[in-house]
């Protein structure tokens, strides 16, 4: 039988690759709804392609331009974050592909696990703000959580068959858009610069959180989460050749690692088939054309942001909520023109230090203490 998938961020970068999966393999996948955030020309496209049930626009001033779109076809037109949880918890669904991007992915991926569906994660934020919660949730409802994020799959690959412990996990980092970019010139960089990454094409917050090194501290924390590990067994490596996704160190000394090209589709893919792989008509990956595989320990002077998404992670509580709240508008402050590079960091830390510590938090909590670490950073970047 076919899995009927609700893609939620269908027309961002992830949610578009899950598409050409989709419509590499007709007999395994259909699709059952779309949720974007604004770009209703492209859902409209998409929800007509792949002759969807319903769809979701984030934005409600959206709304009525998509509903003509669609006028047209049998298609349910439905606008706000209301909608997203609903959609997500139809019985129409069997597997739900989370790639929202940011906070506003939360709620999606706990509907998703208490309506018991399978769970394709993509969005990070999610468990960095209420890893405890979900994951409390996912076992209570005995639903599977399949990484997407490239590093967390290859970690999820090198752990499949094994039942011994592991001594390491080893999470590889690109080092981002401005890893040779002396730390003397980071408060310059303009937003075209770090928006040029060298291997991988993603969306702009993922990117920018990719050259502040937020999104390696990030995955550290999602990585504690998804696999039940202690920071202090959770290792970065710069690999700037991006090929070795990540490895895994077992008790007897053997490191497993996943390799291939810088390629979501494959963790998409991964991801949508466990425990069977996809066939891709892709090019094989070339030893002799790659034959340097190079590692070096990340710069921690210049970028702060992974020894805070550390400490945020040893303290617990509502930390990593609190740090990707502020990111989250010191990066849109920045693509917007309106802060320099280096302020993103800087915003974290004024909103840490900032901000109501809650050791054991709620859902409501997290809301809270979402907006509070918002507003935190607007008024350190004293935006209006
Ligand atoms: P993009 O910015 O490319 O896409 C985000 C998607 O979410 C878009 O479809 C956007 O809609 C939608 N969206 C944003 N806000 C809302 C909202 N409030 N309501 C409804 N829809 C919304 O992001 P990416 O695809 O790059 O990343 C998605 C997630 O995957 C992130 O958590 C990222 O960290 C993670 N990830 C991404 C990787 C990549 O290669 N891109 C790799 C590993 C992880 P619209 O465009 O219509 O506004």
């Amino acid at each position: 039988m076919k899995q009927r998938l609700s893609i939620l961020g269908s027309t961002g970068s992830i949610g578009v690759q899950t598409l050409d999966i989709v419509a590499e393999n007709p007999e395994l996948f259909e699709v059952t709804s779309l949720v974007a955030g604004r770009n209703w020309e492209l859902l409209a496209r998409q929800a007509i392609e792949f002759d969807v049930d319903s769809v979701v626009i984030g934005d409600e001033s959206k709304y009525e331009a998509l509903k003509e779109a669609l006028a047209q076809y049998p298609i349910k037109v439905y606008a706000g974050s209301d909608s997203i949880c609903q959609v997500v918890r139809s019985s129409e669904v069997d597997v739900v592909v989370n790639a929202l991007v940011g906070y506003a992915g939360l709620h999606p991926t706990i509907a998703a696990i208490e309506a018991g569906k399978k769970l394709a994660l993509a969005n990070k934020e999610s468990l960095v703000v209420g890893g405890d919660l979900v994951m409390r949730l996912a076992q209570e409802k005995g639903v599977p959580i399949l990484p997407i994020d490239s590093e967390h799959s290859a970690i999820f690959q090198c752990l499949a068959g094994e039942k011994s412990p592991v001594r390491r996990l080893i999470v590889t980092c690109s080092g981002g858009a401005l890893r040779d970019v002396p730390m003397s010139e980071l408060g310059d960089v303009t937003p075209e610069r770090a928006l040029k990454h060298p291997q991988w094409s993603m969306g702009a917050k993922i990117t920018i959180d990719s050259a502040t090194l937020v999104n390696k501290g990030f995955e550290v924390i999602e990585a504690h989460w998804l696999f039940g590990m202690p920071a202090e067994k959770i290792s970065v490596l710069i690999h700037p050749q991006s090929i070795v996704h990540s490895m895994v160190e077992f008790e007897d000394g053997a490191i497993k690692a996943q390799l291939g090209t810088p390629d979501m589709h494959m963790p998409i893919s991964y991801a949508l088939m466990f425990p069977y792989r996809a066939t891709r008509p892709q090019e094989r990956f070339d030893f002799l054309k790659n034959p340097t595989l190079s590692f070096a320990e990340p710069d921690r002077v210049k970028y702060p942001a992974l020894d805070i998404a550390y400490d945020c992670m040893r303290r617990g509580g509502n930390s990593a909520c609190v740090m990707n709240g502020s990111n989250e508008v010191a990066v849109a402050a920045f693509l917007a023109g309106k802060c320099r590079f280096t302020d993103i960091t800087a915003s974290i830390e004024y909103a840490l230090e900032k901000s109501t510590f809650v050791e054991k938090p709620t859902l409501r909590d997290y809301e809270l203490s979402n907006d509070e670490s918002r507003a935190l950073a607007a008024e350190y970047l004293k935006l209006k």
